[in-house]
């Protein structure tokens, strides 16, 4: 959930953040060591490293904390506020969720509906 794009607009619908297990959650170094300076275990509790197919380890979000360890549907930050979906840890939230939608043709890709007041020659 961002608004960072001019003509972009967070409807606080959700859909990037209810459906996870689409995307590749990866998790930047700078995500990782920001959480650690902040000490936020909540957080980091949900990462895990994994090297698919012995390829270089990288860092995926986000993981169930209790019984078997698996990639989690809808994010475990997304929480109602004020009547729409919100992002529970928004003023440290990873790079991914920053940057997403990264245009208007992204977000069209994605379902994003934010930049759907543009006119149809803009997006
Ligand atoms: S899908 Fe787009 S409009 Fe909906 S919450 Fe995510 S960023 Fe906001
Ligand atoms: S951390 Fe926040 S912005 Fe990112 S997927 Fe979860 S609820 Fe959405």
């Amino acid at each position: 959930m961002t608004q960072r794009q001019p003509g972009f607009r967070c409807r606080r619908c959700g859909h990037c953040c209810l459906a996870l297990r689409a995307h590749d959650t990866e998790c930047e170094p700078e995500d990782f060591a920001r959480w650690q300076a902040q000490g936020r275990h909540d957080i980091l509790a949900r990462i895990e490293t994994v090297a698919p197919g012995g390829a270089e380890p990288v860092r995926r979000m986000w993981y169930t904390v209790e019984g078997e360890r698996r990639v989690v549907d809808a994010c475990p930050w997304l929480e109602i506020r004020d009547g729409a979906y919100s992002c529970a840890i928004e003023s440290t939230k990873a790079a991914i969720c920053r940057d997403f939608p990264l245009d208007a043709h992204h977000a069209r890709s994605c379902g994003c509906p934010g930049y759907d007041d543009l006119p149809d020659s803009d997006r």
